[in-house]
């Protein structure tokens, strides 16, 4: 299964079997990212920044990913080990206004 990223003209694809052994912090390798279906409120920037239809349901979410290259390095990412890399809670694919920046304007 080769999976491709959910952004609008991001052509990034990578093979499932190779995910781990590219999930390094080296720059350049792209990392793919799954999407936050447990967190609401963030999927629905999610969903803005990715111009997906809001009613996608969950079971076809889960096989979307958005890979690195969509996101603010290094802001959004953390790193818990030399090999793994994860998206900051905060995290939102770009195209769409940072969440810290509209949070100020409140
Ligand atoms: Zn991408």
């Amino acid at each position: 299964m080769v999976l491709t990223c959910a952004y609008l003209d991001c052509s990034n694809r990578l093979k499932t079997k190779r995910l781990r052994s590219l999930a390094r912090t080296h720059s350049g390798v792209v990392t793919f990212h799954v999407f936050q279906t447990s967190e609401p409120a963030r999927l629905k920037l999610w969903f803005i920044a990715l111009r997906l239809d809001i009613s996608t349901p969950i079971n076809v979410l889960k096989l979307l990913r958005v890979c690195s290259d969509n996101f603010f390095y290094p802001d959004d990412f953390t790193y818990p080990r030399e090999d793994h890399v994860r998206l900051k809670p905060s995290a939102v694919p770009m195209g769409f206004p940072h969440p810290t920046e509209v949070c100020e304007q409140a």
